[in-house]
């Protein structure tokens, strides 16, 4: 057996029971975007380690390195902020080949502090090291948050609706348009600039972990084909998803129909969007759509909605099931 038998998750479910019986109680491991380590009844830290490999990650010759520095906190900051929590610091660990122009170094970490001033979260350590070729970049964040208002992949009950923060599938297309060198101007570079510059959905995170009827909550990285299942599964739950109400960008849609891409493919299964995937109670669904409308100027969209039944997902195009692929997954 082979590790693309298994894929990435399948190896994670290997190793991680191996473990368990080291976790005290009250700690939270493997499992979720972030593991949960509290400080006292009231209050707990959160953490996230991310690691970003050229050639799997990105291209270097396609990203400037200002965008690479953004990007490396920018995923473990999306993590964060699935949790609810406000980031405390963060540790960047590089390995670099010796060849590298010192101007490039100077410009990941210019990127770097970009998104750490944004955020107001200060670099607090990390390790830096050569590499024989390739380089690597391992960012790990730190988080706080009040017990109470912890959000978790768990927390999905039968009869919510689940939302989504953001655009899906930009990031995707973004990329598709960078590896066929189309992503020099106009509406291809702002898709691009999606792929290399997510933004971290932080205050919308804790605005929504500080709601009662907001039950479970990650982020989107991986494409809410594969991540809504990790919800669905920890959740134990069914969902059913509405294709034709997924908020995909005017620039998406432009893209797509020129090039005969599939819209749904990429808002499904793409991945790297970074924004928050989240379920919710019916009954407040109104109540809580104005409210963020209000707090961030945009829309929180439904796109479907948690039953009970097999822990997997049901994807619906008007009314009828349709087959979809699947989002990312290493080795798979
Ligand atoms: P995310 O996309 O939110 O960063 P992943 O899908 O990468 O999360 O990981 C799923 C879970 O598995 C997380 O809780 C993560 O911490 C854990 N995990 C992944 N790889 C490892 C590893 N090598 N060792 C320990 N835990 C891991
Ligand atoms: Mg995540």
């Amino acid at each position: 057996m082979k590790l693309s038998d298994i894929g990435e998750f399948g190896l994670i479910e290997r190793f991680a029971p191996l473990f368990k019986h080291l976790i005290p109680e009250g700690l939270e491991g493997i499992g979720d975007d972030c593991a949960i380590i509290p400080i006292n009844a009231e209050e707990s830290l959160v953490i996230t380690t991310d690691l970003l490999v050229e050639d799997v990650h990105f291209l270097k010759e396609h990203i400037l390195p200002r965008e690479l520095g953004w990007k490396s906190l920018a995923v473990s900051l999306s993590d964060i902020a699935s949790m609810g929590a406000t980031p405390v610091g963060s540790f960047l660990s590089i390995a670099l080949p010796e060849n590298i122009p010192v101007a490039w170094t100077d410009e990941f970490f210019n990127g770097y502090h970009d998104l750490s001033s944004k955020e107001s979260t200060p670099l607090l350590g990390g390790d830096t090291t050569k590499s024989p070729d390739k380089i690597v970049v391992n960012v790990t964040v730190v988080g706080k948050i009040l017990n109470k208002y912890i959000k978790r992949r768990s927390g999905a009950k039968p009869g919510d609706l689940i939302a989504v923060t953001g655009c899906l599938g930009d990031s995707a297309a973004g990329l598709k348009l960078i590896l066929l060198d189309m992503a020099k101007e106009g509406v291809s570079s702002a898709l691009a600039r999606s792929h290399h510059m997510p933004v971290p959905h932080i205050k919308e995170g804790k605005w929504l972990s500080s709601l009662a009827e907001v039950h479970a909550m990650m982020d989107v990285s991986d494409g809410i084909s594969s991540d809504l299942d990790h919800i669905m599964k920890a959740s134990n739950c069914h969902a059913e998803v509405w294709l034709e109400k997924l908020p995909v960008s005017d620039h998406l849609t432009k893209v797509s129909l020129e090039n005969g891409w599939d819209i749904y493919a990429l808002a499904t299964g793409g991945g790297e969007d970074y924004v928050l995937l989240l379920t919710i109670d019916k009954n407040m669904e109104q109540e809580i759509k104005n409210e963020f409308f209000k707090m961030f100027g945009k829309e929180l969209y439904i796109i479907g909605e948690v039953k009970e039944g097999l822990p997997c997902v049901d994807w619906m195009l008007n009314d009828e099931k349709v087959d979809l692929c699947k989002g990312f997954n290493h080795f798979g």
